[in-house]
């Protein structure tokens, strides 16, 4: 392994404007995945903490102006993306050393990210919505009436560990934007990504104190706190599906608006006519970047029992070939699993299964030459029985289940077999085929023939326990608004 690019991030967090740890002093270790040595420490802040940050956030929002002056807040945006601009080698070396993700795949983990910044500044400044005025009800008849958006008030954020600085970025700067205080809380394995945007607000933006919090720590129930604290209006969340429903109960009692973006076991439907030269290496290759560690991955495909074999073999060859190993090393496609535990999660699951029937074609196992790490094998099951557990429940790992079917008709109803609906993928040689397919699922997306949903300007979520609301897109920017509707006497 290459370590030339270690770097540790600060050990921080950021409460009402000043950097700094938790009173007893207490810290924990970040692992570097790919190597399981200590890359460094971050605080591990506490419920305590936590209640500072939300009483910080509180004032910020209650007691200044930053909701009602939208240049100012674009100008403290703007300001943060050109900061962010400035550290963007230091946040991709965290990156690669905190999340193990290969150096040639951080575009999507940093470069992007930063990015989002000012797309968020934009749209807040043309939001007409926001203006002093809002806008007129034109239908209204003579009565007159005014629609207003107002931010929400104190949003907690809380992010996971698989694509921490973009989930960091997109969960907060939406907020910020629209004229919410913010309180983050980072996921433990990859408190960096949280502490280091911390710092840079601080240190480099005129973000006032208490409007961005970030309260890092190694307990559940910091989080937990955030969620269920009556002075938090809003929690916007993304992670697992047992977690959200947790914020979302913790929430119940204050009726807090909830923002969830959740689990997926995405299909991709491959139909009789598809180029399975053109659409199988792709849907290979999705499976094990990432180390499969992305909630809206395709992870089952289902293949027409008329061309199976000739599927398979596809799907074999490009997994079997997959580039894995060291982060730093720019060939590399798949670096490892976040954790111990995830790499044992996702072995165990490989191995349920083949209990239940499922055919083991490639992988199974941890790479030759890669025991140092959490690392493991692309892996291809096939015959796999859509009941299954490893059918049925998100892996987060780089396995592929092949299911095959006969009709259309059943490949649509194994697709929505599923508590999930994140989103999809459809091949066709006919793109109109393949469109009325994609209508027919269930989920808050699809990709047809290669396509990509995914982009800022379009809403992103997810339907059944998939989620709640929608990120991206005008949509996913009122998200973070209270709609006002203001009656006046007729003209
Ligand atoms: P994973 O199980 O893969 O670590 P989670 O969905 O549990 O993913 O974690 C995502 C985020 O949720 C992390 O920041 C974690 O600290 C936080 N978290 C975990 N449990 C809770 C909880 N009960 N309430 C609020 N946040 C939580």
């Amino acid at each position: 392994h290459s370590d030339s690019g270690v770097l540790a991030g600060d050990e921080r967090m950021l409460i009402d404007g000043e950097l700094q740890l938790t009173g007893s002093g207490a810290m924990f270790d970040v692992i570097n995945p790919a190597t399981e040595e200590v890359a460094g420490r971050a605080t591990d802040g506490t419920t305590d903490d936590m209640a500072r940050a939300v009483g910080a956030a509180r004032r910020a929002f209650d007691t200044t102006d930053w909701s009602r002056d939208v240049e100012f807040r674009y100008h403290c945006l703007t300001q943060l993306h050109a900061a962010l601009e400035r550290n963007t080698e230091r946040l991709r070396r965290v990156i690669v050393t905190e999340v193990g993700c290969p150096i040639s795949l951080t575009g999507s983990q940093v470069d992007s990210p930063v990015e989002e910044v000012a797309h968020w500044a934009e749209v807040g400044r043309s939001f007409e919505y926001l203006q002093d005025t809002g806008v007129h009800d034109s239908q209204a008849g003579p009565s007159r009436r005014l629609i207003h958006y107002d931010a929400v008030g104190v949003v907690g954020a809380i992010t996971p560990w698989n694509v921490p600085l973009y989930l960091n970025i997109a969960e907060t700067t939406p907020a910020l934007m629209a004229g919410n205080t913010v309180v983050l809380k980072p996921a433990q394995l990859t408190p960096w990504a949280g502490s280091e945007l911390g710092r840079i607000v601080a240190e480099e933006t005129d973000i006032p104190p208490g409007v961005f919090n970030v309260v890092v720590s190694n307990a559940n129930e910091v989080g937990a706190a955030l969620s269920a604290d009556p002075r938090v209006d809003m929690i916007t969340f993304t992670g697992s599906t047992a977690t959200g429903r947790a914020i979302l109960a913790a929430g119940a009692p204050t009726v807090k608006k909830t923002l969830l973006e959740l689990g997926g076991k995405s299909a991709h439907i491959v139909l009789d006519d598809a180029d399975l030269t053109a659409a199988l290496p792709m849907a290979a290759m999705l499976a094990c970047i990432m180390s499969g560690q992305s909630c809206v991955l395709p992870s089952r495909i289902l293949l027409p029992r008329s061309r199976y074999d000739e599927g398979l073999a596809i799907l074999q060859a490009t997994m079997e070939g997959f580039p894995v190993g060291d982060p730093w090393a720019t060939q590399n496609l798949q670096g490892p699993q976040i954790s111990k535990g995830q790499q044992d999660k996702v072995l165990g699951l490989i191995a349920d299964g083949v209990a239940s029937g499922a055919r083991l074609v490639t992988g199974g196992g941890i790479p030759e030459g890669l025991e140092k790490g959490y690392y493991v094998q692309p892996t291809l099951l096939a015959d796999v029985d859509p009941d299954s557990r490893v059918a049925q429940e998100e892996i987060f790992g780089p396995v592929l289940c092949v299911i095959p079917y006969d009709t259309q008709d059943e490949a649509i109803a194994i697709a929505n077999n599923s508590i999930y609906g994140l989103s999809g993928q459809v091949s066709s040689a006919d793109e109109d085929r393949a469109l009325q397919v994609a209508l027919r699922l269930r989920t808050g997306s699809a990709n047809i023939n290669g396509g990509q949903h995914f982009g800022l300007t379009s809403p992103f979520g997810g339907t059944k326990q998939s989620g709640l609301g929608r990120r991206n897109g005008l949509h996913g920017f009122e998200e973070y608004l209270e709609i006002k509707t203001l009656g006046l006497p007729p003209a």
